[in-house]
Formats: structure tokens, sequence, C-alpha cells
């Protein structure tokens, strides 16, 4: 047994439990991967007074310790494409499936990869979910820079990157899961893209797998305008009431965006047990509309928070999207009381756990939980004074502050430094792929 604890001190815990506990100047210890004590200083001494432990002490200078924020969807090889075509009017189908189509390798996914994760390390996300092609690549980068991911393979109905076949995602996605499936850091899952680009077949096909693994199905749910027409003309039912009818929703079901989905849909979801993520910043950025997820919340779903692809959103820190679905939210229903920013840190901590089905082992400062921490400094000038510690998290602080991030009980962030990783042969990898990408792009 590892006999090696490390404890943070001077740190005000948000630990994000079920009685939302704030401790000022809290303890939290670790050991091996596993939480083993949460509590105040006073009670350090008599724990650790055996000196059975080789103790490791973590000086938090007085930030805050917070549970490691959770990136519900995101496609985190996409980066190399971030800041291209930005303000076109299809962007997905004029650039990104092209780009794609024409330049998505294993190569540009691991490399895209490794620079996502590094870049949501360095910004206190800890857990992400994605959605791409060659997911194995993902799998790798991921895994070598310590991070935790739910990594699904995606499925849809022309050939793509990683399949000369349509669908070809379906074979790739058994092989991946049955590959993974055991791995400490990474959970496999499937994605089909999004109903619009499968068929009936294809999502029963992909929902049979995932019954027949256990694993999560993820999918972008109700986001466009084409999508909702397209189903209510063909078929006279909502996005959700066709999957429904179909009898692909359920608890392993994470469903993105859910933007344009009425009262009957939301009472679907809830039924079926379906978590929902919430990708404000895209959502916004495309001019898509704002998902209801205050009714979602009354009703008892659970809603998570995402970035979105790189190319779709340009951040992949939860920060940035706590602060702007406060604001959008507020200004959107003209009611400053809604989504307190309690609100939205559980969203982006505990929230997100939910909707990936793993609360039982992180989201939440807990003993017995996983050690996945982050801790916001609070000497840089827009962190101070503080009054409200959520309210200083979701709209004071920045990616910018934070200082340290354990994943699985190891330190992967320190002094805003990226140690799982060399961030500078990263980002030369990703720089290297510029002028291809730039002029694949002008032909466009
Ligand atoms: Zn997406």
């Amino acid at each position: 047994m590892n006999n090696k604890v490390t404890i943070f001190e001077n740190v005000t815990v948000i630990t994000m439990n079920k009685d939302k506990d704030i401790i000022e100047n809290g303890v939290v210890a670790f050991q091996g991967n596993k939480i083993i004590y949460v509590g105040n200083s006073d009670c350090k001494e008599s724990l650790f007074k055996e000196n059975k432990y080789e103790i490791e002490v973590i000086d938090g200078e007085d930030g805050i310790l917070m549970p490691g924020m959770i990136n519900c969807h995101t496609h985190a090889s996409m980066v190399p494409f971030r800041s291209l075509a930005d303000d076109c009017k299809d962007r997905l189908k004029r650039y990104l499936f092209p780009l794609e189509q024409r330049l998505v390798n294993e190569k540009l996914t691991y490399i895209g990869a490794k620079y996502a994760v590094a870049e949501m390390l360095l910004g206190g996300v800890t857990t992400f979910c994605d959605m791409y092609y060659f997911e194995d690549e993902v799998a790798k980068a991921t895994k070598e820079l310590n991070m935790r991911g739910i990594l699904c393979e995606t499925i849809v109905n022309f050939p793509s990157p990683d399949s000369k076949e349509a669908f070809g995602g379906l074979n790739y996605s058994v092989d991946f899961i049955e590959k993974w499936r055991n791995d400490a850091l990474i959970t496999p899952g499937i994605a089909p893209h999004a109903p619009y680009t499968n068929t009936d077949e294809s999502l029963k096909e992909a929902y049979n797998i995932s019954k027949k693994y256990n694993v999560p199905i993820t999918m972008h749910v109700a986001e466009m305008d084409y999508e909702l027409k397209e189903y209510v003309e063909k078929y006279n039912l909502t996005p959700v009431e066709y999957l429904n009818k179909l009898g692909v929703l359920d608890s392993n079901f994470i469903a993105a965006h859910t933007i344009l989905v009425n009262d009957d849909d939301i009472k679907i979801l809830k039924e079926n047990g379906v978590g929902v993520s919430h990708n404000i910043g895209a959502n916004a950025k495309g001019a898509k509309g704002v998902a209801p997820i205050i009714k979602m919340k009354k009703e008892g779903i659970n809603v998570g928070l995402g970035t979105d692809g790189p190319m779709s959103g340009n951040t992949l820190d939860i920060l940035t999207q706590m602060s702007q679905v406060g604001k959008v939210h507020k200004l959107f229903n003209n009611d400053r009381t809604l989504l307190p920013s309690i609100e939205l840190v559980e969203m982006g901590t505990i929230g997100g756990a939910k909707v990936l089905g793993i609360d039982k082992e992180i989201g939440s400062i807990e003993v017995g939980k996983k050690a996945d921490l982050t801790l916001i400094e609070t000497k840089s000038v827009n962190m101070q004074p503080i009054y409200d510690y959520y309210a200083a998290i979701v709209y004071s602080a920045n990616a910018g502050n934070v200082d340290l991030v354990v994943v699985d009980g190891k330190v992967v962030v320190k002094n805003k430094k990226l140690l799982s990783g060399n961030f500078l042969e990263i980002r030369k990898s990703l720089l290297n792929l510029q002028d291809k990408i730039n002029k694949v792009a002008r032909e466009l």
C-alpha cells in the first residue's frame, strides 16, 4: 500500500458535497488516487500524529480548492482549426466537414487531442467527454497527460476520416470499447453524431453496443433548426420524440445541446434519465438559441456544462462556460436572480459528473472519492475581494487563475505549468499543422 499522503493546507475548500459545505482554512488529504481526509486544520495534527505516512504538504496560499471541473461535450482534436471561419454562415458544412474529410488523420487527431487535453488541464478541467474520429488516438493523448476521459467514437452516414464506409464508426467502436473498457482513466463510449447524420438502423446498432458494454452513448440532439424542421415534416415528431420512439434514450445517454426542445421533450428526457450537456458559448456564437435548462433543472434533469469543439466555442475551459451560462440566462429571461453562482459551480462539477454517470467517483471533494482537484489562486488582481466564493469562481476567476491541478491523485499542473507533459513540444506539434490547414482552407 502506497503510504505517501499529500495534504493541501491554507485553502478554502469548496466541497460541492450534498450540504455544499465550504471549509475555510481547510485541509484536504489524498493517498494514492483517493481522498482520505476533508476537514479543517485543527484536525490535521491528530489525524497524522501516528507518523506512519510519508507526507507531502502543498501550501495552497489562501487559494480556493474545488473539485476538478468537468467538460461534458467537446471534440478535442478540432483544436488545429480554432479561429478559422468563425463568422461564416454555414461553418459546419461549408468548412468543418470538408476540412475534416481532407485533413483529419491519426496524427492530426493525436496532436490536436494532446494540445486540447493540456489546455483543459491548465484550465482546471479534469474530466472531459469527447466525440470524434480515431478515438484511440484521443485516448492515448489523454492517458499520456493523465486526464480522465469519456471518449466516444463518432458514427455518421458518410465516409469519415477513419472509415471508407458510412457508419464505419460502429465497428471501430466495438474494438475501441474492448480495448479501453478496463482502463482507470479512460471510459470508452459511442457517439452517433446526430439524428440527421444517422439512420434508424445505425442509431439502434449504436444503442445496442452501448447497452451490451454498459458504456455512455452521446449525441448532438435538437441543436439545428433544419434538424427540427426535417423531423417534424418527415415524421411529425420532434428529434427527441423520434429518438424516444426508436427506444435509444436511457440513463447512459448524454444529449448535447438540446436547444430546440419543448415541454413534452423535457418530460421524455427526464423519464428516460437522459443527461444534458449545456454548451452555451458555442450555441451563442453559432446564434443557435438558448436551451431551456432552467425548466430542465426544475424537472430534475441532470445538466452539466460543455464547451463543444474548439472550432465552435473556441475555449475548452469550464470557468468561461459558468460565467457565460449565468449571464446569458439572466439576460434572456430578464431576471438576475436566475442561476445563482452555486448552481453554476454545481453544473461545472458534480452536476457534470451526474450527466456522465460517474458522480459516485468524482465531482465533489469527499472522503472516498477520487482525488481530482483544482486549486484557484486568489493573489491575482482580478480575484479580490471575495465575499462569496461561488461568485468569485464564476465571475471573477478565469482559466489563468488555475494554479494547481490533481487528476486521479497525480499533480498534473503546478504553479500554472503542465507537469504531465512538455507543453512547448505539444504546442510546436500543433503549430506545425498550420500551413497545410491554411492552404486547404483557402481552396474551400
Ligand atoms: Zn459538438
